[in-house]
């Protein structure tokens, strides 16, 4: 290995892939960027190319692949294209790690690819593991491969586990800011707007996450997320609702003491710590400053007039092709209210149905998953094209 850890980032483009880009430009005497990858957005891949100077990068949208190569021409880039160029170059022998930024359940095979060639895994694509945990945890385990989240709640939980290797846990507590609509009921939101949905009180991130943050999906995703990543049993996830987002989670132990990681809302720590673990490497990040944050409170989630959460929780306790169903349904249903095709509530609905029309099933490999992730957003978006 040299002496720079050379990261492969996927999915440069989007809010945690420029954020990631940020926290390598302060440590350029331990990380290296190598390979640089994103779907369509070809303008901003080409100048971070050119800042970052990687090995080789990779535009998912085929018909971009010309004028990408063009404008790297003389910085001696090489350039791919399509979804085949993602998991091959995961595997190159010039990446240690990969660091996951891509949005959804694209992420699940290149992810795949990587932890089959051993090499060290970031992930920030909660949906990978919501889909395949099973299979991803066994064979990361069997490759000697390290899952680092880059979460914020699952990094929290990370770092309050350090040192504690031999002590059971007896409860993890993951916190939710409740989004843009805490406090408010159900008849105040079959109207809201996508633009509503998409004003997050605390953190800015991708269109994807900010709504699955209103409809407290995402709190459902990490619940799931956890049991995978710390192998704790859904009986002993509980979810809490912290407005403030200071407390990113928390971990209880037997003898009932609970550590709390805080810190201000600002993805680049855990990203940083994902890159650098185990070292804590000095930054320039703002500090919290409790004079400024008087107030920490926590409520309990409404699981009323969210049922999002409750429809994940109940869909990894079945297991097998739920959680994939689960996923499948929720990116189309997204999908559709971020294309004003459908009402807020039309998305927890679009979930229970597809769950419910399910049949039960244990895929073993990742192309059992694509499929039944396909299957379920087909049968979605079809009853929508008529
Ligand atoms: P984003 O929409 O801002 O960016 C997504 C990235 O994925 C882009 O670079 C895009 O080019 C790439 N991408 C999209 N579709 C693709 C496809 N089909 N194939 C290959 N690449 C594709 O999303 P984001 O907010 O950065 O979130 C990325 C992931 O990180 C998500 O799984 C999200 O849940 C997770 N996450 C994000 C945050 C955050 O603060 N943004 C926090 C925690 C976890
Ligand atoms: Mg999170």
């Amino acid at each position: 290995m040299s002496e720079k850890k050379r990261i492969a980032l996927l999915g440069s483009t989007g809010s945690i892939g420029t954020q990631t880009l940020e926290v390598a430009e302060l440590f350029p005497e331990l990380l290296q960027i190598e390979v640089l990858t994103a779907h369509s957005n070809a303008d901003l891949l080409i100048r971070q190319a050119k800042k970052f100077q990687p090995n080789i990068v990779v535009i998912g949208d085929e018909t971009k692949y010309e004028y990408v190569k063009e404008a790297l021409w003389d910085d001696d880039i090489k350039v791919y294209a399509g979804r085949q160029a993602l998991l091959d170059v995961v595997q190159m022998g010039c990446v240690d790690m990969v660091l996951s930024a891509i949005v959804g359940v694209a992420g699940l095979a290149p992810i795949y690819k990587a932890i089959e060639c051993g090499k060290q895994i970031a992930l920030a694509n909660k949906e990978t593991l919501v889909v395949a945990g099973e299979l991803m945890t066994r064979t990361a385990y069997e490759n000697g491969v390290n899952l680092y989240p880059v979460d914020s709640e699952h990094s929290a939980i990370f770092q309050c586990l350090a040192g504690e290797f031999h002590n059971p846990v007896s409860r993890l507590i993951i916190t939710a800011s409740g989004g843009p609509f805490r406090g408010k009921k159900k008849e105040e939101l079959l109207h809201v707007t996508k633009e509503q949905a998409l004003k997050h009180p605390n953190w800015s991130m991708g269109s994807k996450i900010t709504i699955d943050s209103a409809t407290l999906m995402n709190k459902g995703l990490e619940v799931i997320e956890a049991k995978w990543l710390f192998s704790v049993p859904l009986e002993k996830i509980d979810v809490v609702v912290h407005p403030q987002s200071i407390v990113h989670s928390m971990v209880e132990f037997q003898d009932g003491s609970i550590k709390a990681q805080l810190g201000l809302p600002d993805m680049k720590l855990p990203i940083q710590y994902a890159l650098t673990y185990p070292a804590r490497q000095p930054n320039n990040f703002p500090r919290l400053n409790f004079a400024e944050h008087p107030t920490l409170t926590f409520e309990q989630p409404d699981l009323e007039t969210f049922p999002c959460l409750r429809l994940a929780v109940e869909a990894s306790r079945q297991g097998g092709c739920m959680p994939c169903v689960l996923n499948a349904a929720n990116e189309a249903a997204v999908g559709l209210f971020l294309r004003d095709q459908i009402g807020f509530y039309d998305i927890p609905r679009l979930i229970e149905e597809a769950l419910a029309h399910t049949d039960f099933c244990r895929p073993t490999t990742v192309d059992e998953y694509l499929e039944i992730d396909k299957n379920t957003k087909q049968t979605i978006l079809q009853s929508f094209s008529k």
